[in-house]
């Protein structure tokens, strides 16, 4: 080969989960949805687990006219009992779960001296106890498949910076790092690999409800809520995508080795910066 020619481009290839089971909570709805149909594009089976049967049952049935199979799972990722048993569901008709995405996540905002223990709890009971028992269920399935597999925990921008109103959700989010890069550790020795996404703001059910309710704590219009609060710090003013998020998480699930474990990615239009 003439020692000066260009180092040959590789073709590029696609992301594949071909055989891969994946498991999204939160998946009847907003980025959860879009990652599950993102994913089965990729050739995986996906589980659709949610609180809210019905709209996983609906999502599951969509999905599956992909060629890939699919099972809708009722899950309360909080219920200890719940998420054993929904894995139990998984094992027996499609196998040990590959991929977790633990997704399912609620907003309550308040100011700290309004916000009543009681939706403190329960916003850290949806993101950390949902976080911990779904991975400890993935976790349990990956070592005893012998495959290992990926874990996926949906952070968010507020995993890295704090913004008002949101004392409990930018704790859990904060705290969804921690978890990740223990199971990073304790998991390479079995071929797990766990890592967080942090996106930005999407204009999914659980933003839209915010808007009004930001807008109303804040005394200022609902344009004002989105142009100097929720999107004041990016690069062009621009909402981030469930395809964004989508394709992130893709990129994680598909990656092929231990490189990529106990990190975060944020996708948010430049908000924050690492
Ligand atoms: P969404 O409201 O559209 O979807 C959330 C889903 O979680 C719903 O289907 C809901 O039924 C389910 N869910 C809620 N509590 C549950 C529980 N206890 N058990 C099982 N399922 C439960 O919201 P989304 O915007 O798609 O949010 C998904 C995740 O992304 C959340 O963790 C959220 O914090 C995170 N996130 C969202 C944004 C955003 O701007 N939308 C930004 C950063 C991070």
């Amino acid at each position: 080969m003439n020692a000066t020619a260009p180092t040959p481009v590789r073709a590029s290839t696609t992301l594949s989960l071909k055989g891969k089971t994946a498991l999204v909570t939160g998946a009847a709805s907003g980025l959860g949805k879009r990652i599950a149909e993102v994913f089965a594009d990729a050739g995986a089976n996906v589980v659709i687990a949610d609180l809210r049967l019905a709209d996983a049952q609906a999502t599951a049935d969509a999905i599956a006219k992909k060629g890939v199979k699919t099972l809708a799972v009722a899950m309360n990722v909080t219920d200890e009992a719940a998420v054993d048993a929904g894995f139990a569901q998984v094992q027996q008709s499609l196998g040990a779960v590959d991929i977790l995405v633990s997704n399912a996540g609620i907003q309550i905002v308040a100011p700290i001296q309004d916000f009543t223990f009681a939706n403190w709890k329960k916003l850290l009971a949806v993101h950390l106890d949902g976080g911990f028992l779904t991975s400890r269920a993935a976790v349990r399935q990956m070592i005893a498949s012998g495959r290992g597999g990926c874990l996926i925990f949906m952070g968010s921008v507020h995993s890295k910076e704090a913004s008002r109103l949101k004392a409990p959700y930018v704790t859990a989010k904060h705290g969804l790092e921690g978890l990740a890069k223990v199971i990073a550790k304790e998991g390479a020795e079995h071929n797990i690999r766990a890592n967080v996404i942090c996106p930005g703001f999407v204009r999914t059910p659980l933003v839209e409800k915010q808007i009004p309710e930001q807008a109303q704590e804040l005394g200022i219009s609902e344009a004002d809520v989105v142009k100097t609060v929720m999107l004041k710090d990016t690069v062009d003013g621009e909402f981030t995508t469930v395809d964004d998020v989508a394709q992130a998480a893709l990129t994680f699930a598909a990656w092929p080795s231990n490189a990529l474990t106990g990190q975060s990615l944020v996708v948010s239009h430049g908000w924050f910066m690492q």
